[in-house]
């Protein structure tokens, strides 16, 4: 049924006859199925996709087609699609439907790729584990015990466990790469401004970014190069810096080019598990074999990164998420005398408790009292964490890092420790707060036989050098 390497193999077997295309579409959609137990998905487009799968197989066949051709996607629940149900994972916005269609997601329709359907997240993706779902938890496909990160992380597992050919889904402070590292599979966070958010439910509006998880580099690679660019409706959204085109990644992966990689002290020391330490020394040892020249170099504000993050991210989604009130969509109590009453009992009601806890810290910080004790000081800091980016990358091209200090936890171990929980992010909001991109490849496995990711990350819209280094580890390494 899977039989092709990558999205563009793939075209070319569907080319050939060799593959059915509504036979692939039928073959996902059955293993959907039989993966009920996963709770990956919160919806599926049984028919939908079947019937979108007809007609792109013809137009393979007839060789006009676009670049996603047949790629069958699925995309969290937290991205519009017209006419389909986005709930973002909360009971606030059970039966609503979207008015219109994200533009990342517009832009692969476009080139032909056939969405099967909407995954499970954490409630407007905050979170870590896909514990704070009002569609429940979602279950890692390597260990059942386990999560499988968050908040995407139904779009992890249905990539990993074979659901469907690629995902999308949305990195605020990790939620693309620490899933992807949990599940065993490639999650790119694009630069901040590279895709554009028009019709990504707003959590923190200046960290969002929408990414995609895949089975190798190159199909990351050219689902990236769709959905970038800039859109007239995300006033943040660019081309590229001076306005230079977006890069044909996927016809780019291969360089010659010995990059120069630097390694973080701060990233490898204390509550870093032994096993992905090794992991690290392993990449580094092979990487200096091949002519890479690794620097040590150091981040020195690392250690203000989660406490950062958390106070902005709380005040910005603490703003985005006043527009949930039951009086224009959504859920609304039934139980209510007076108009306040009403907002207060549909708020209480519709939410749940991570994101109540993050509405009370956002509203805290941003409140008279102690806007500049906390808000103001933290933007200062996110500057201080994006010049020491900005320093390093004076000396190297690349940063390598862990994505996560362990691998997948299990169900239930941190869902009591909200600060625990959040020290699971301590490797990747970093690059949130300087909107720089990261990818997380999946590198080893653990003694227990779980995925181990590491983490590439780069300058503001450079993708392309962590794209070509993922990619000669993809092929020379791994
Ligand atoms: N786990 C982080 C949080 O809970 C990151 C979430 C995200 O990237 N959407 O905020």
């Amino acid at each position: 049924m899977t039989n092709y390497s990558s999205i563009s193999d793939k075209i070319n077997k569907i080319r050939t006859g060799e593959l059915s295309l509504t036979g692939n579409v039928k073959g996902f959609l059955t293993r959907i199925n039989e993966h009920k137990n996963l709770n990956a998905f919160n919806f599926v487009f049984e028919e939908d996709a079947l019937n979108v799968a007809k007609r792109i197989e013809e137009k393979i066949k007839s060789g006009k087609h676009g670049k996603l051709a047949g790629a069958v996607i699925a995309v969290k629940d937290v991205l519009s699609i017209k006419d389909k149900p986005i709930t973002c994972s909360s009971k606030i916005l059970k039966d609503f439907k979207s008015l219109y269609t994200a533009t990342a997601l517009q832009k692969m329709i476009d080139e032909d790729a056939i969405i099967i359907g909407k995954t499970n997240c954490d409630e407007f993706a905050m979170g870590s584990s896909n514990e704070n779902s009002a569609f429940g938890n979602v279950l890692n496909p390597v260990d059942n015990s386990r999560v499988p990160g968050g908040s995407s992380g139904g779009s992890a597992a249905a990539v990993a466990a074979n659901l469907c050919d690629a995902a999308l889904g949305t990195d605020t402070g990790g939620s693309i790469r620490q899933p992807a590292a949990f599940c065993g599979v490639y999650g790119l966070k694009p630069s901040y401004g590279r895709v554009s958010r028009y019709g990504l439910t707003a959590f923190a509006s200046s960290f969002d970014c929408i990414g995609p998880f895949t089975k190798n580099v190159e199909d990351a690679a050219l689902i990236l190069e769709v959905i970038s660019g800039k859109d007239d409706l995300d006033s943040t959204s660019y081309n590229s810096p001076y306005n230079s085109p977006v890069p044909e990644y996927s016809k780019n992966l291969l360089t010659e080019k010995k990059f120069k990689i630097g390694l973080p002290k701060e990233y490898l020391g204390e509550g870093l598990s032994e096993e992905i330490k090794n992991a690290i020394d392993s990449l580094v040892k092979e990487l200096s074999s091949k002519g890479f020249e690794i620097i040590d170099i150091s981040l020195p504000h690392s250690e203000y990164a989660i406490a950062t993050y958390y106070i902005l991210t709380t005040a910005e989604a603490s703003s985005n998420l006043a527009r949930y009130d039951g009086a224009r969509y959504g859920y609304r109590t039934e139980n209510s005398s007076t108009l306040i009453d009403m907002y207060k009992s549909s708020r209480s009601e519709g939410f749940g408790a991570e994101v109540k806890r993050r509405i009370m810290l956002g509203t805290y910080v941003l409140s008279a009292g102690y806007y500049d004790a906390y808000y103001l000081k933290a933007q200062k800091v996110r500057r201080l964490i994006k010049n020491d980016f900005d320093k390093a990358f004076e000396k190297v091209d690349l940063i390598l890092t862990p994505t996560t200090p362990t691998t997948a936890f299990k169900i239930g171990e941190k869902s009591d420790d909200p600060l625990e929980m959040y020290l699971s992010d301590i490797y990747t909001t970093s690059a949130n707060l300087a909107g720089i991109p990261g990818i997380s490849f999946p590198y080893s496995k653990d003694s227990k036989g779980l995925p181990i990711g590491l983490q590439f990350l780069s300058k503001q819209f450079d993708e392309l050098r962590l794209l070509q280094m993922s990619y000669f580890v993809q092929k020379s390494i791994k």
